[in-house]
């Protein structure tokens, strides 16, 4: 077996997709943080949907309307392009983070592991730890092992129809989506969407899990592609923990508590075996492994199912503490002067597409004027004199604010408006309005090129348009 590898070289092995992996329920400084920013994250996701920004909802895809209301911002479909923005920052912060911490992404913040270890959590509370989890799964079926499984099963379940519930919430305004559930109105469209939401994170975070990180994302994959000898990646220190074996614990630290079975097999181990000066601070009790969400065991190097979450480090820390050895065998580790010029090009990249997402916002219109030539009846002739031409002008006002434009027409002379009366459209809305234009008397050109203008006090739009004549 390797005994440990270099810190940034990353072991492929596959894993059998049927291994169950019995987790050992783990506390300490990473577990913490993972829990507060899990919790932190978590109140988000429930509570934006009832932010009010204005009288409505402040986050709300309005998928029949096709707006989206991100607070003061309201988004139409040809305005996505927010989104691809968006969407390349985030992809080279993602890097960015990737060059410097490896995939703590995945460790503390993907919605994956936080649903995850949220299912554990009740895992744990249900069935026990990872020895009594082991022993009830080997039971045969009985009113005792039904009840344990329901009970976890139901909760889950439970925890699902939340979790779709408040994701549908960022789709129907969440007022009308709960009043509508406890009252038995609910569509069956939308009964259809929260179960299928609801069945995707039963099975992800319960039954998928981490084979999901290991063997679906294809972010664990290309990984390797953005780290180097500076990321800080979880590594066991190969030099100061070989050769590992057993020892006695000879002055047992008083503030590690004997808290369960496997740390009861720890200082049997201890009280056992004699410590020889030839062995390395790894004691090899294996709780690194037993904590370990994807099961893999650290010391044979880094491997890319790792989603450094840091528990194998909180697990090793408090065996180093009951012996009295210094904290950090495992641990995140980078080189203080590596490679840093793929960090830095990241963060040029970020900076550049910021600012051009920026520049597109503040030079985003505000009203949107398309106009649509009637091609029906292209012109006609009235008083025998005069051409007349159809256009319907289709509006949309982004504001919240109500506006009232008035109709002029630009680029032609001796043309007029059949109607000079003001046109006003209601805050957050669109509307369309049919504008016949007439030509001067003994008009003869076949096409005139020119603009409609729509003004109002604080703004003013216009669109290119053509007149037919005869
Ligand atoms: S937890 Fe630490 S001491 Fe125990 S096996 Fe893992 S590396 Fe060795
Ligand atoms: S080896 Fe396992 S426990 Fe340690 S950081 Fe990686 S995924 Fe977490």
């Amino acid at each position: 077996m390797s005994r440990g590898t270099q810190p940034n070289q990353i072991i492929f092995q596959t894993a059998n997709i049927d291994d169950k992996i019995y987790i050992k329920e783990q506390t300490g400084k990473f577990q913490k943080i993972r829990r507060y920013l899990a919790s932190i994250l978590t109140i988000i996701f429930i509570g934006l949907p009832f932010v009010p920004y204005q009288g409505q909802q402040a986050i709300l895809f309005d998928v029949g309307a096709q707006k989206l209301h991100l607070f003061s911002w309201i988004l139409y479909p040809h305005d996505l392009l927010i989104f691809v923005y968006l969407f390349i920052i985030a992809a080279f912060a993602l890097f960015y983070i990737s060059n410097r911490y490896g995939r703590i992404w995945c460790g503390y913040l993907c919605p994956q592991t936080i649903w995850s270890l949220l299912f554990f959590w009740l895992q744990f509370r249900v069935e026990g730890n990872a020895q009594a989890q082991k022993r009830l799964d080997k039971l045969p079926f009985g009113a005792s092992k039904v009840i344990r499984k329901g009970i976890k099963h139901g909760l889950w379940l439970l925890v699902s129809l939340f979790t779709a519930t408040t994701f549908m919430s960022y789709f129907l305004p969440a007022t009308q989506l709960y009043s509508e559930l406890f009252t038995g109105q609910l569509a069956a469209l939308y009964w259809g969407w929260i179960l299928t939401f609801m069945a995707c994170t039963y099975i992800n975070a319960g039954w998928i899990k981490e084979k999901m990180c290991e063997h679906m994302c294809p972010y664990s994959r290309f990984q390797s592609a953005m780290v180097n000898e500076a990321t800080k990646q979880i590594t066991y220190d190969n030099s100061r923990g070989e050769p590992r074996g057993p020892r006695k614990l000879s002055k047992p630290n008083a503030q590690v508590q004997i808290h369960d079975a496997a740390h009861e097999k720890l200082h049997k181990l201890s009280q056992n075996k004699q410590r020889t000066n030839s062995l390395g601070d790894c004691v090899d009790c294996n709780l690194c492994v037993q904590v370990c969400p994807v099961g893999i065991d650290i010391r044979q190097g880094f491997q890319y199912e790792c989603i450094s979450c840091g528990l194998c480090i909180d697990a090793c820390d408090q065996v180093m503490s009951r012996f009295n050895y210094a904290k950090g065998l495992i641990r995140y580790h980078g080189k203080v002067k590596g490679k840093r010029s793929h960090s830095l090009a990241y963060i040029g990249l970020i900076g550049i597409f910021s600012v051009l997402f920026i520049i597109w916002m503040a030079n985003r219109p505000m009203f949107e004027l398309n106009i649509i030539k009637d091609r029906n009846v292209l012109y006609r002739v009235v008083d025998d004199q005069r051409i007349e031409n159809t256009f319907e002008l289709k509006l949309i006002n982004k504001t919240q604010l109500k506006e009232t434009f008035t109709l002029s027409l630009k680029g032609v002379q001796g043309f007029e408006l059949v109607s000079d009366k003001p046109i006003e459209i209601d805050a957050d809305s669109r509307t369309s309005v049919l504008v016949n234009v007439l030509s001067p008397i003994d008009h003869k050109a076949k096409f005139v090129p020119f603009e409609f203008v729509l003004r109002s006090d604080n703004h003013a739009i216009s669109s290119k348009s053509v007149f037919h004549g005869k």
